[in-house]
């Protein structure tokens, strides 16, 4: 099986009946960009700008920030999309120069988009940045923004994002609510990305940070599985593409019955785009969409993995 892995390693991603997926990049700064650029993915799925400024006392200036991007963009060229993500700040990833002070509930507070409409100055900075390296390198520079829950911050973010002269703009589903008004949020935007950690988090009430509670961020989980389903309708119903950028795009099952949902691009941790590729090329569309009504049909997490897990190696 290794070497059938290996064998089927390169190449753009897709079904064995040829459906594309693209398999993309999660990427915390220029290291990273680096390394992942040298494989072959197809680009970048999630750029988590705070990242690179968590240690940062003061708000970045415009042209630190265009000088990072710039090197961020440069290696992946001119063909390979590059899906930034704008400052998700606050609750597990806090940011010095973004604090609004204490709050009782960080995760359900002013955070990601929320923070970024009390600090607009702090957006358009960062946005008038990425717009000078995009043009700078040439590159397919995409904006999405994080943490967002209404069709009125998915427009205002696309007004900041058109106003900077960027010419696409997409937002994150990681809050229920944005997955189940999928049909609404997506419209003024170009793309969406579900971000299943945070949206696992919030589906089920339980804290991501919390080792003890695993078993109810589990992606299988049925709640999970159908805030997902839910959110692909609503793309599907608006023709909008949407991917997946959460930690589950990089699980081979998952990623058959994410595909099987609708997905259309996967983005991981470099090191496991491999593994997806092979079980892709491995499966028609047909049985993801069947692997998917499975997931989707069983009463527990632990009764979704096995029905797709027997099945898909049944179709092996
Ligand atoms: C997510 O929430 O799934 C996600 C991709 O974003 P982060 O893990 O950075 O919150
Ligand atoms: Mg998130």
């Amino acid at each position: 099986k290794r070497a059938d892995v290996l064998s089927s390693s390169t190449g753009t991603g897709s079904t064995s009946d040829g459906h594309a997926v693209a398999l993309l990049a999660n990427i915390g700064g220029v290291d990273d960009a680096v390394a992942a650029a040298a494989t072959d993915v197809e680009g970048v799925g999630l750029f988590r700008t705070e990242f690179v400024f968590l240690s940062a006392k003061k708000a970045p200036m415009l042209q630190e920030q265009t000088d990072i991007y710039t090197k961020v963009f440069e290696p992946f060229g001119h063909d390979r999309r590059i899906v930034v993500r704008t400052l998700d700040a606050g609750a597990d990833k806090p940011l010095a120069f973004a604090d609004l002070g204490e709050e009782e509930n960080p995760a359900l507070g002013r955070r990601g988009l929320r923070l970024s409409q009390a600090r607009p100055e702090l957006l358009q900075t960062q946005l008038e940045a990425l717009g000078a390296a995009a043009s700078a390198t040439g590159a397919d520079v995409r904006v999405m923004a994080p943490m967002v829950a209404t069709l009125d911050e998915a427009s205002w973010f696309a007004e900041q994002v058109a106003a900077a002269g960027l010419p696409t703009s997409g937002v994150m589903i990681e809050v229920p609510a944005a997955a189940l008004s999928a049909r609404h949020v997506l419209g003024p935007v170009d793309f969406g990305s579900l971000g299943t950690n945070d949206l696992a988090q919030y589906t089920m009430a339980a804290d991501r940070m919390e080792g003890a509670l695993s078993d109810l961020l589990d992606p299988w989980q049925p709640a999970v599985l159908s805030v997902i389903k839910a959110a692909c309708d609503g793309a599907a119903e608006l023709a909008k593409p949407i991917g997946v950028c959460g930690e589950s795009g990089g699980d081979p099952l998952m990623a058959l019955v994410l595909t099987g949902m609708g997905v259309g691009s996967l983005s991981m941790a470099p090191s496991k785009v491999a593994i997806v590729r092979f079980a892709l090329s491995r499966h028609s569309l047909q049985e993801c969409r069947r692997l998917a009504a499975l997931a989707l049909s069983a009463p527990t997490a632990a009764d979704a993995l096995d029905a797709v897990r027997t099945a898909a190696d049944a179709e092996l």
